[in-house]
Order: structure tokens, then sequence, then C-alpha cells
């Protein structure tokens, strides 16, 4: 399988690869390749313009500021997966990243293009929402930021407007101050991807749950967000047979089916793995 032809530029700075989108209304940037490449290869997209984005050094790299992890949008999975500050400061990031594909994919593969992609079945999306974290942005009209809870708005679709290149992605420390967090998934077995994917960040005071934020990806064409305003949990110990509860309520509507999983089935794992995704979520907070 071979792509339609296409042209291939270099930019050496976000500003350049925003001036030269501006340029280019078929143009698209490739980070890691790892879902463009493909998309191509099966004439899915067949853009007429390639702006590698992949040498800019400035939006690579992890570092904390202000209690916030910062995320340059070109870092690769395999270095989130071991970076010693994520691990310790938001361990569900660093363990969902260590699950994505094998070590091929999560070396090339980069956050920004994960998300941007927007696949129902990628680990990152859920994560990110159930952290709450914030997507930075640059464009024709300078910067700009969106809550990860708004920025994924359906199958492969996203916030980011025409022209608009990811930058940074801000995520909220979560293994301090009595959180806990956790993501599983049910993968499929070839790719990785996720067929069922739980984040649950959990935070306990005194024996009584402040919040809790459980996300699932694969389930629905984008995160499907169980409890966007706070949640049956809150106000109470969490404890098992409240998480259980909860799960047994837990309703999905139009849950996507295909050769891998029925619709049915899929929310049946989301009932298991978001009560196992919990529990372990609330243990770790130490409440
Ligand atoms: C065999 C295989 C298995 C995989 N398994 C998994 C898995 O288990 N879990 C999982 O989550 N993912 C999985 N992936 C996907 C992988 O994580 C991809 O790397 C990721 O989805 C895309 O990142 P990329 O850097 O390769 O982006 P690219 O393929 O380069 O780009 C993808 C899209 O994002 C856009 N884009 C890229 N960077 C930016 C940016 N900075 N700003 C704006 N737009 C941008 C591009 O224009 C393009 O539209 C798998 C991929 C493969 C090939």
């Amino acid at each position: 399988m071979y792509p339609a032809s296409f042209e291939y530029v270099r930019a050496t700075s976000a500003q350049e690869a925003v001036d030269l989108l501006a340029q280019n209304a078929d143009a698209k940037l490739l980070a890691g390749g790892h879902s463009l490449i493909p998309m191509m290869k099966l004439r899915l997209a067949q853009p007429a313009k390639l702006i590698d984005i992949g040498r800019i050094a400035e939006i690579r790299g992890i570092c904390e500021k202000e209690g916030t992890l910062r995320i340059g949008s070109l870092t690769t999975h395999d270095t989130i997966a071991n970076s010693e500050l994520v691990r310790q400061k938001c361990s569900i990031l660093a363990g969902a990243a260590n699950k994505i594909g094998d070590p091929q994919v999560r070396n090339k593969g980069t956050i920004g293009g994960n998300i941007a992609h927007a696949d129902p079945a990628s680990d990152l999306p859920a994560v990110l929402v159930a952290l709450g974290a914030t997507v930075h942005m640059l464009g024709p009209n300078g910067p700009r930021s969106v809550a990860a809870g708004e920025f994924f708005t359906g199958l492969l679709e996203t916030a980011l407007e025409a022209g608009e290149i990811l930058t940074e992605i801000e995520v909220p420390a979560c293994c301090e101050d009595g959180s806990g967090c956790t993501y599983l998934k049910v993968e499929h077995p070839a790719s990785g991807y996720a067929v069922c994917g739980a984040a649950a960040v959990v935070k306990m005071e005194d024996g009584s749950c402040v919040s809790a934020s459980l996300c699932f990806n694969g389930i629905t064409p984008t995160v499907f967000n169980a409890w966007p305003n706070g949640g049956p949990l809150v106000g109470g110990s969490a404890d098992d047979a409240t998480i259980a509860a909860a799960m047994a309520e837990l309703s999905i509507d139009e849950p996507m089916g295909d050769i891998h999983a029925s619709g049915e089935y899929r929310v049946a794992l989301a009932r298991a793995y978001g009560k196992r995704a919990l529990i372990a979520a609330r243990e770790r907070s130490g409440g």
C-alpha cells in the first residue's frame, strides 16, 4: 500500500509550523507518523503536503511548573512511561503510556499525535480527561488552551481548529494529597488498542471521598466521562459496596460494537474494569 504523492517540508519551530499551515490548506502535521502514515497508506488521508514537526525541540520534553506537569506535545510515549517525574507525580499517565502498543510504537508515537488523532481506542484521552488536564495550542491567532474534557469532541474529532498545532499538555499531579489513580485496560491482542480502558482518579480526606473521576475509552466514539459532575462516591467512604453499586448502575448510551466486542459486552467490561480501577485508586490514595 502506497500513499498518494505529497510534498514534504520540515518545520523548525512551532510558529513556523503554524505559518506553513496557514499557507497550505491541504497540509497535515507529521509527528511520530504512527497514525497518520497508516491512514495515508490506506488513502483515508491524502494531504497535499506533510509538515514534519518531529524535530522541534521547544515542544518536546517534560518539566514541573507550579505544581503541574508540562509535557511537550512531541514527547514520546516511551519518554513519558520512563520519566521518573511522571512516575512519581502522575503514575496513571506513566502507566497508561507504558501500555500503548509495543516498544516501536512507544518510541515513535507522541502524546500530541495521540490526542490530535483522537482514536476512540487510544489510551491517553480518557486518562487526561480523568486527570482534568489542560491542552495548549498555538494557531494563527496566537496561543489558546482548552480543558481536556472539552478537547475530545467526537470520533477522530477534537477542538483543534484549522491551522493550530498542539504545543503542551498540562497535567495536575495526582499522587499526592490523598489522591490515588489507576488506568486499566482490556487490550486488543495484536495492536494493544483498548477494547475497554478505565481511568479512575480518587481523592480521599479523613476517610471521606472528596472527588472521584472515572473515564472510559474504547466504549463510545469519544471519551466517556461517567461522572462529569462529581458522581455518587463524593461525600461517602467510597467503600467496595458503594463502588460496586455505582458500577451496577452505570449507563452508557449507544456503545460501539465491532468484530472484537459487541456494545453490550463493552458495557459489561466498563462496569467490571471501572469497579477495579476505582477500588485500586482509592487504595492508592491511602484513604
Ligand atoms: C501498531 C500500532 C499499535 C498502536 N497501539 C496503540 C495503543 O495501544 N494505544 C494507543 O493509545 N495508541 C496506539 N497506537 C497509536 C500511537 O499511539 C500513535 O503514535 C498515536 O496515536 C499518534 O501519534 P504520532 O506521534 O504517531 O502522530 P502522527 O501519526 O504523526 O499524527 C497523527 C495525527 O495527529 C496530528 N498531529 C500530530 N502531532 C500534532 C500536534 N503537535 N499538533 C496538532 N496535530 C498533530 C497529525 O497531523 C495527524 O492528523 C498504535 C499505533 C500503531 C501503528
